[in-house]
This record gives C-alpha cells, sequence and structure tokens, in this order.
C-alpha cells in the first residue's frame, strides 16, 4: 500500500516575530476554537480520498501549534488516528515555543500519540531572544525542554538561528554548546533571512550591511563571511557530538532525521490540512485559501491546484533532493522522467563539480564547500 505524509497547519501565534513571515495570526480563544472545529471537518471530509494510503508522518506546525487548546489539539490528532490508516511506528511531530507548555499539557500531547518535539529556540541569550521578538526567555525553554523530557518525548529537535543582529561568532558558539549539552537527538540551525513584510525588514530593507543602528538596539547583521564562519562551526561541533549533517540546516543523532522533512525533500506524497496549507499529490500541488474568514466558513472550499509540468517536477527534483546529504540518484531520475540527469543538466553538473560545489556520478551530491554556496548551486538547475 502506498504512504502518505500529512501536515496540519496551527496558524496562531501570540505575538509577531520581528524575522517572521510565515501565515500566522494572532491567537484569540474564540477563533481557535472555530477554527480547531474547520480544521476538524477537513479531515474529516478529506478522508475518502486517501482511504488507499496508509500515513507514515504527521507534522503539526505553525504558527504556534502549543498555543491552542492541548485537549482541542488531542481531539484533532484523535481524529486523524480514527480517519486515516495513520502506521503504527509513524514519526508524529509537534512544534512548541517555549513559554506556550507546561507539564500537563505536554503529557497530553503524549499521549495523544506525539512522538516528537520541536523546540522553537533560536538562541540561548535572552538579549538576541528579545532582539527576534521572541516571548520566551532561555530559562523558559530549559524548563519545557526538562518537561518535555519528563512527559517521555524521547526525540527532540531544537531549533536555532544563526547571523543574527549584532551575533558574534563566539554568541553563536556559546548558544551551540548549550544546546549540545542537552543532548536533543536533532539540531536545525538556520541563517536569518531578512524576508519582506517584516518588521526586520523595515530596519534593514535590502542593503542589510550598510545599516548600523546599534543606538536603537539593533546591530549590523553578521556579513556573509562570518554566516559562512558559523555554518562551518556547527559542522565541526555537531559533527564531533555525533550528530550527522544530513540536510543543509539540520543535524540529527543516528536514526532521528526527520521522516516527515525528508518526504518533502524527496518530493513524495504530502497532504497538508489548515490555513494556506500546501499539498503535493502526484505531481499535483494544491494550497488551501490563506484568507481565515474563508477557511472557517468553508475548510473543504476553494483550493489553487496547480498541475505541475515535467519541467517543474525535474527542478523540484534537483534542488529539493541536493538539500540532502545524501544527495540525488540518476536511477531515481531516470524512473521518475525516462531520462538521465545528465541530458538535462550536463553543462551545469560539469561546471559545479569543476568548481568543486558537486561531487559523485549515479549519486550527486553537494561537496562540503557545496553546501557552503548550496543556493548559488542550486539556483542553476532551474531550467
Ligand atoms: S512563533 Fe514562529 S510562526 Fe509565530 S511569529 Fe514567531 S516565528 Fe512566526
Amino acid at each position: 500500500m502506498n504512504s502518505i505524509s500529512i501536515y496540519i497547519h496551527i496558524p496562531f501565534c501570540i505575538k509577531k516575530c520581528k524575522y517572521c513571515d510565515f501565515l500566522s495570526a494572532p491567537y484569540g480563544k474564540t477563533v481557535q476554537e472555530e477554527y480547531l472545529r474547520a480544521l476538524k471537518q477537513e479531515i474529516i471530509e478529506e478522508a475518502e480520498k486517501y482511504k488507499d494510503y496508509t500515513v507514515k508522518t504527521v507534522y503539526i506546525g505553525g504558527g504556534t501549534p502549543s498555543v491552542a487548546d492541548p485537549d482541542g489539539l488531542c481531539g484533532i490528532i484523535k481524529k486523524l488516528f480514527a480517519c486515516y490508516r495513520v502506521e503504527k511506528d509513524a514519526e508524529i511531530s509537534m512544534e512548541v515555543n517555549p513559554g506556550t507548555v507546561n507539564p500537563d499539557s505536554l503529557q497530553k500531547y503524549r499521549k495523544a500519540g506525539i512522538n516528537r518535539l520541536s523546540i522553537g529556540l533560536q538562541s540561548t541569550h535572552n538579549r538576541e531572544l528579545e532582539l527576534l521578538g521572541r516571548i520566551h526567555t532561555y530559562e523558559d525553554f530549559l524548563e519545557a525542554y526538562e518537561n518535555a523530557r519528563k512527559a517521555g518525548f524521547e526525540n527532540i529537535n531544537v531549533d536555532l538561528m544563526g547571523a543574527l543582529p549584532g551575533q558574534s561568532l563566539t554568541d553563536y558558539e556559546e548558544s551551540l554548546k548549550r544546546i549540545i549539552s542537552l543532548k536533543p537527538e536533532h539540531i536545525s540551525t538556520y541563517s536569518l533571512i531578512v524576508e519582506e513584510n517584516t518588521e526586520f525588514y523595515k530596519i534593514y530593507g535590502e542593503e542589510k550591511e550598510k545599516i548600523e543602528r546599534t543606538g536603537e538596539g539593533f546591530g549590523i547583521l553578521p556579513s556573509e563571511e562570518t554566516e559562512r564562519e558559523m555554518a562551518a562551526l556547527a559542522e565541526e561541533m555537531l559533527t564531533k557530538e555525533g550528530y550527522r549533517h544530513y540536510e543543509i540546516s539540520n543535524y540529527a543523532k543516528e536514526g532521528k532525521a526527520c521522516k516527515h522533512n525528508i518526504v518533502y525533500w524527496k518530493r513524495r506524497n504530502y497532504i497538508g490540512f489548515g490555513l494556506g496549507a500546501a499539498s503535493l499529490f502526484e505531481n499535483t500541488r494544491f494550497t488551501n485559501t490563506k484568507n481565515l474568514t474563508e477557511y472557517l466558513k468553508n475548510p473543504v472550499g476553494k483550493r489553487e491546484v496547480e498541475k505541475l509540468s515535467v519541467k517543474d517536477c525535474m527542478e523540484e527534483f534537483m534542488f529539493l533532493g541536493l538539500r540532502m546529504y545524501e544527495g540525488v540518484k540518476d536511477s531515481d531520475f531516470i524512473d521518475c522522467f525516462g531520462k538521465s540527469m545528465y541530458t538535462c543538466y550536463k553543462d551545469v553538473i560539469d561546471k559545479n563539480k569543476e568548481e568543486g560545489l558537486l561531487t559523485g556520478s549515479e549519486t550527486l551530491r553537494l561537496t562540503d564547500k557545496g553546501f557552503c554556496f548550496a543556493n548559488y548551486v542550486m539556483a542553476q538547475f532551474l531550467l
């Protein structure tokens, strides 16, 4: 039997972080209740379509799923288990933020079947957390982490951010050290990207290097060179501690790579439920409405449908697949498209091999240097 993955979007946050351009709305008790009702309806009504598929991973993301009422959220999980064939050993992840969980809610999540937590920490320095507009302190995180362990979570990811305004290499190193000492199974470390429509964009805009506003509590964004030094430092420190660098921004202990995200990078079928949630099913992408009122009115209503062309699929195959350390296999490319990736991309592959950014033949992957210039490499795979 074929399998799918399921993503569930909870779009509420207590406060918008200054760097965030995710689809999230302010939290309110009533709207949250209405949303969970609509979500349940969508999950139930869509079940028939996927009755011949097993579910191998579920990911509850946001927004901040842990701001939702824990009983309401567990009700959603229960419904999912009731309506879909969720595999016995399925990975069921949930994003939580420190400051929004307590021993009781964590135990409820665990009991409901969630077996992997992803904790959005971002930094262990309170001044950086404040700068980012996070609602929690490092101490809140430590409490949440300990409570998660006590509730029985044996698979925990911690999110960290680098290249923050005013952040030095030593600041970043300290955060990494502190997180490593807690021994989470998985660590994601991303560089800050100043996206449009964020508070940070108003401050830094496109001319990020030129702007210095230390007097107002903002530092300069680290240079690209410092950013690369941070990435190299993470690689060195984390691999020394037994974490495998399995994707550009992700490190995991043996057997703890995030199965759900691998589904995205390998372009397997996934179905998204909730506001603005995207799905990829048999090379068709569909996206739920991003309008909350519209979604609440009709959660199985309007969807944007995009049938991907062969060209789209090839591009995605390459630039998503190359994100992973294991890279892409030519035999898989042939299975999908009936021809070798070398017929479509020979020049790009040769050029990047010459520059020391790609390596391999049947299996093509980024080199260590290639990981540092991943965006540059991947952009060339757009046909
Ligand atoms: S908690 Fe996450 S989703 Fe919510 S505003 Fe902050 S970064 Fe965005």
